[in-house]
């Protein structure tokens, strides 16, 4: 299947590492070319230059900071600079978190909300006008299976994935009309190398197996037992980016092995 995106320009946030490495590999190899972000400027710029080699793209690694005004204002900058602006937008930058409600200070709360819901007010804000300029684009939001079924440890990340939600139906309806398609993604478990630390780290002190840790977690959680790779939900989404999703419009679709256990 021919998606149609050889000589767009994609951006992608967080895209270091994890899903956002994957998406930023998928554009790459269906001939994009893309603007990878993240804060850390090292791993970074070794992916964007391993990416360009291997598929014989145009990359640029910009290393910001999007929970802040300064860095999607560069990040669009930049791009602009580069690339007259973006064909399409994935929001994709985000970090659980571990917390109760009576103990969370505001500042955690303002800090998830500037890196969930903001990043993506404001790259919309400062992607939309070049999008329309080229006629038309594509923005995804990548929320989480939590945005709509809860764990309870982490309610800060619960509250604002689900606020991304709503504001990509949102943002849809705003822009759909200067042939913008907006959507989002709620990805269940993911083996991102966070996941595989993490449960290192819970092993330590009791042997040390992680591998079973994480078979556990998925039994417990995906109907389907596993946890996907990030290629596999790397691959929905750029799909999601292009013609191929053409009639897909303010939307949010599960990506969760099973896990959401209702409709
Ligand atoms: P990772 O932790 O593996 O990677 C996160 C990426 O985002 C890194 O590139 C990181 O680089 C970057 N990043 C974090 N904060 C910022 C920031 N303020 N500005 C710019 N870049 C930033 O994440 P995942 O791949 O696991 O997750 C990606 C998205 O998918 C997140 O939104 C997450 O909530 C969502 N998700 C993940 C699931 C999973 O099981 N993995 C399940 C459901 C949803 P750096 O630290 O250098 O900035």
């Amino acid at each position: 299947m021919d998606l149609g995106l050889a000589g767009k320009v994609a951006v992608v946030t967080g895209a270091s590492v994890g899903i956002g490495l994957a998406v930023s590999e998928g554009f790459a190899a269906e001939g994009a070319s893309v603007v990878m972000a993240a804060r850390g400027a090292d791993r970074l710029a070794a992916e964007a230059g391993r990416i360009a080699a291997e598929r014989g793209v145009e990359t640029l690694a910009l290393a910001c900071d999007v929970a802040t005004a300064a860095g999607c204002a560069e990040l669009v900058a930049r791009t602009t600079e580069r690339f007259g602006g973006a064909d399409v937008l994935v929001n994709n930058a985000g970090s659980g978190s571990n917390e109760t409600i009576q103990e969370a200070p505001d500042e955690k709360w303002q800090a998830y909300w500037d890196l969930h819901v903001m990043a993506a007010v404001r790259l919309a804000r400062g992607f939309v006008p070049t999008m329309r300029a080229r006629g038309g684009g594509v923005v995804l939001h990548n929320a989480s299976i939590c945005a709509v079924q809860p764990l309870s440890y982490e309610p800060i990340y619960n509250v604002t994935k689900a606020a991304l939600m709503m504001f990509s139906k949102t943002l849809s309806t705003e822009v759909v009309g200067d042939g913008i398609r907006v959507n989002c993604i709620n990805p269940g478990l993911v083996l991102t190398p966070d996941w595989v630390k993490t449960a290192k780290q819970l092993t330590a002190d009791s042997g040390g197996d992680w591998q079973a840790h994480l078979d556990g977690v998925a039994r417990e959680h995906a109907a389907n037992g596993r946890f996907a790779t990030p290629a596999e939900v790397a691959d929905f989404m750029v799909f999601l980016c292009s013609e191929r999703a053409s009639y897909s419009v303010g939307s949010t679709y599960p990506v969760d092995g099973g896990m959401l256990r209702g409709v």
